[in-house]
């Protein structure tokens, strides 16, 4: 008999599951080690070169399959294949110092890899995985290996490490949960893994060593706990949590087409966050109120170079008329930080957070930012467009880029004199300098939507993206709570619409806490719709007063797992 062991990690995915694990472990690939002649290196060469093809068009074909977040990731291997500094670095390996192939694709691999592991932002150090990944896909065409099937297993998976290559050998429906030890919450695994909709943890040390084939495990994904061999009372105990997290889910998914409105009847606009491409715009039109925020620097990321003009206005068309006539609120370019176009080096900085990204970067970078204008305004022309600047941090730079604006409509004026633009202007509120001049601001722009990611990052000095700190970043932090308050209010005054766009406003507690401080427009990823709009059905207006009274004191007692 087996003793029951509880390992703490971190959540990725909320919800409760108890079933048997099954272990998902890399083959060690044996990599073939030999001098060749320099005769032979061109061979050698081809076959490297053959085996990348192979890699690639693997990738190109399922690109076609893939969704969302999920064709990012392949796009970003792409990438990463083609990239010239370590096809050159392998065949130096070949040529110059008579390394075979396998070994040389080993060797170059798995230096990029672990330069990549040694850096200090958080964004690049993830990366490392995705370089391993394709390290092995590559041995596995040289040395013909095939990686094993795990399509037929069911049940909670357990590993190591999972690289996004591995989720296409599961089957989706067999896969109850999974728990791995790997602990980069914002990996591109960790992307995939909650598109399972199973309870995901990640950070559970230790844990391929102590579960074997066939154990049984309760994952706790609310809690970020794994139970392994639970005892016979602890596993009653998780089976009732399992039949109550599903009950829960039917209940909040009957509210996802439903209006959002609290018991008494006040009514709150639920919009959704957007940005790649291929949704179905058709669904996220009938459960939410509208766009809260397309992020365009997805279109940019997506593609293997700047986003021309009519690629742009095809896909900002596209989205104003799926919405149907609801508000859409599209942000220009956000890039910088922990978003980087491969295609296209960002000027290097000390502090990439606190420096030229999102419109800082477009104002400073006109022709880039006249292009996207250009296609922007075109688009207006089909439905009512709702612009917004991303990082501003008062009202000058709100002032440049409404210039720019304007400039570029009377350019398009003069071309087209029947064009009729038919936008607003706003602002993000995620620098706590604009938050302080709200009133100002509030005055000037047409509306504004508060982006809690990086207020909470910029006003409690704690990366956004976890690191030594990440404890220190504190959503509920009552400094927040006032400062949104203080936001609300400045908007109120002035009669014009402010919403929520950053994660909190997905979160149930997150959007009760922001609700209680006037906030009624919160936007949203897709599949927090359901739950947002089923926990604010549960409250009275005068319950949510209450609540902002004492948050904007206390605040939350919560820390990092509830971003
Ligand atoms: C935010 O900062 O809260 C936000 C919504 O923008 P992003 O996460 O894209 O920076
Ligand atoms: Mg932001």
């Amino acid at each position: 008999m087996q003793k029951e062991t509880v390992i703490n990690g971190i959540t990725i995915a909320p919800g409760v599951v108890i079933d048997e694990v099954f272990l998902f472990a890399h083959e060690e690939l044996e990599v073939p080690q030999y001098m060749v002649k320099s005769e032979e290196a061109e061979q050698e060469i081809t076959a490297y070169h053959s085996a990348l093809e192979r890699v690639m068009q693997e990738m190109t074909s399922s690109l076609a399959e893939l969704k969302g977040e999920e064709s990012e990731i392949m796009n970003a291997h792409i990438m990463i294949l083609n990239d010239s500094e370590i096809d050159s670095q392998i065949q130096d390996y070949i040529r110059m110092e008579q390394y075979n192939a396998a070994k040389a694709v080993d060797a170059a691999y798995r230096e990029f890899a672990e330069l990549m592991a040694s850096m200090d932002d958080p964004y690049l150090k993830q990366r490392s995985s995705d370089i391993q990944d394709i390290r092995l896909l590559l041995l596995e065409q040289l040395l013909h290996r095939k990686r094993k099937d795990f399509k037929r297993m069911r049940g909670i998976l357990g590993a190591n490490e999972l690289f996004p290559s591995d989720f296409k050998q599961l089957c989706r429906e067999a896969v109850t949960g999974i728990v791995t030890e790997q602990d980069e919450a914002t990996s591109h695994a960790a992307i995939i893994a909650r598109s399972f909709d199973v309870p995901v943890i990640f950070g559970a040390k230790g844990i391929s060593a102590m579960v074997q084939n066939g154990d049984l495990a309760a994952l706790d994904g609310n809690q970020g706990t794994a139970i392994l061999n639970p005892t016979a009372g602890t596993a009653a105990k998780y089976r009732n949590l399992q039949d109550a997290d599903r009950k829960k889910k039917e209940i909040r998914n009957v509210y996802l087409r439903r209006n959002c409105q609290t018991k008494d009847g006040a009514k709150f606009a639920i919009e959704v966050n957007e940005g790649t491409m291929d949704v179905n715009y058709t669904d996220d039109c009938a459960c939410s109120d509208g766009v809260g925020l397309f992020r365009t620097e997805f279109l940019y990321m997506e593609s293997a170079r700047l986003p021309d003009e009519e690629t742009q206005f095809s896909a900002y068309r596209e989205v104003l008329q799926g919405f149907r006539g609801k508000p859409v609120i599209i942000r220009t370019l956000d890039i910088g930080a922990d978003k980087q176009l491969p295609y296209f080096s960002l000027p290097e900085e000390a502090n990439p957070a606190l420096g030229k990204r999102a419109i800082r970067y477009c104002l400073s970078n006109k022709e880039l930012f006249r292009t996207q204008l250009r296609a922007l305004l075109r688009a207006s022309a089909y439905r009512d467009l709702w612009i917004m600047f991303p990082m501003i941090s008062g009202v000058e730079d709100y002032r440049a880029a409404k210039k720019t604006v304007i400039a570029v409509q009377e350019e398009l004026q003069r071309e087209v004199p029947e064009l009729q633009c038919r936008f607003k202007l706003g602002i993000m509120v995620e620098i706590p300098s604009a938050a302080m001049m709200a009133d100002t601001l509030a005055h000037e722009v047409d509306f504004a939507s508060i982006g809690t990611n990086d207020l909470t990052q910029y006003l409690e000095a704690v990366d956004r993206v976890g690191g030594s700190a990440g404890d220190y970043y504190r959503p509920f932090h009552p400094a927040l709570m006032r400062m949104v308050h203080q936001v609300v209010q400045a908007f109120a005054r002035e009669r014009k619409p402010v919403g929520v766009c950053g994660e909190l406003a997905g979160k149930p507690d997150g959007a009760v806490a922001l609700a209680s401080l006037g906030i009624r427009q919160l936007s949203m990823d897709r599949t927090s719709i359901a739950g947002v709009k089923c926990t604010i059905a549960q409250f009275e207006t005068s319950e949510l007063q209450a609540l902002g009274d004492r948050l904007f004191f206390t605040g939350f007692q919560r820390g990092r797992g509830s971003k």
